[in-house]
């Protein structure tokens, strides 16, 4: 980044974890049992450039549950496989205004509602993969999340059983879907698959790769694979900017600025786009899901470094 050194980025980080390392607003999220028993207090921030430089700060290795941070990035696949039209076409690319696991969000119109960074619209999104079967279908979108990450990734099993157990909720939608249409394989296949890519372990330095891909026009700034085309990024950032935060969207892009994209395990990847991307990791939460000391030290970070995509904020 022009002007922006790397003392500059490495001292950003350490104020905004000395800002809010002791800050115990929030909670962990609970309706997925085991999310409970992660250790609260872990917080980690990362920056990592286009060119795959790394700053890190904190609890940076720590593998939690990557949750709906996957959602961009098996987004991205689909779009790479049935190019950014298909997308706007069968799923959607309107903010819901409601939180990640609304059912209201699908009976509003039942012909585009939802986007793909929302449960319903992601669940859809697993649906579109091109497969034969099941394993396939898991696979690729493995590999795919592997291929941003520039790095080996394991399932968390505990995570998977514990989540498929109390999945009630996505299984109400992902039947909603394919009543209406919209989903385009099996509900409880689309569920399981869904449910896996959501349990995938990853640290916030394997969240900060995959975030710079994206800041580096698709290509892994570590590997040079070109894991999604330079064309498809604007479109994936677009997503990440009206629904990346869910309800909480339109405050996220108001006092941030960058496109970013939360989940319930305490994940954030943000994007400055042709940038670098600023990751963070804290288990607690607010009522709509997002971590709370993750994303304070984002927004933190992007206000210091003046790099909102519509002018410094
Ligand atoms: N696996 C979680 C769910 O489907 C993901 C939600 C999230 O991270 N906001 O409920």
């Amino acid at each position: 980044a022009e002007g922006l050194s790397a003392e500059k980025l490495q001292s950003v980080i350490e104020s905004a974890y000395d800002r809010y390392k002791d800050l115990d607003e929030g909670a962990n999220a609970d309706y997925i049992p085991i999310l409970a028993t992660v250790p609260s207090d872990l917080f980690g921030i990362v920056i990592t450039t286009k060119e795959g430089e790394v700053f890190t700060v904190g609890d940076v290795d720590y593998q939690f549950s990557i949750q709906s941070v996957a959602k961009p990035f098996t987004a991205a696949l689909v779009m790479q496989e049935h190019g950014p039209e298909k997308v706007q076409e069968d799923i959607g690319v309107e903010p819901t205004g409601l939180p990640f696991n609304s059912k209201l969000a699908l009976e509003v119109h039942e012909e585009r509602s939802v986007n793909p960074m929302v449960n319903a619209g992601a669940i859809a999104v697993v649906s579109m993969v091109p497969a034969e079967n099941e394993d396939e279908r898991w696979e690729k979108i493995m590999d795919n999340l592997e291929a941003f990450a520039g790095d080996d990734l394991t399932v968390l099993e505990e995570v998977y059983q514990s989540e498929y157990e109390n999945c009630w909720s996505n299984r109400a939608i992902a039947n909603l879907l394919f009543n209406y249409g919209r989903l385009y394989c099996e509900p409880e296949e689309a569920l399981r698959v869904y449910t896996r890519e959501c349990s995938v372990g990853v640290s916030a330095l394997d969240l900060g790769m995959m975030g710079a891909t994206l800041a580096n026009g698709g290509t892994n700034p570590a590997t040079q694979e070109e894991v999604l085309d330079a064309d498809h990024v604007p479109e994936l950032l677009a997503l990440m900017a009206i629904a990346g935060f869910y309800d909480e969207s339109g405050e996220w892009m108001y006092t941030a600025g960058i496109p970013a994209k939360t989940g319930v395990g305490g994940g954030i990847v943000a994007v400055v786009p042709g940038e670098m991307s600023i990751a963070a990791f804290s288990p607690r939460v607010n009522a709509s899901g997002n971590s709370v000391k993750a994303m304070k030290a984002i927004r933190y970070i992007a206000g210091e470094l003046g790099v909102g995509v519509f002018g410094a904020n």
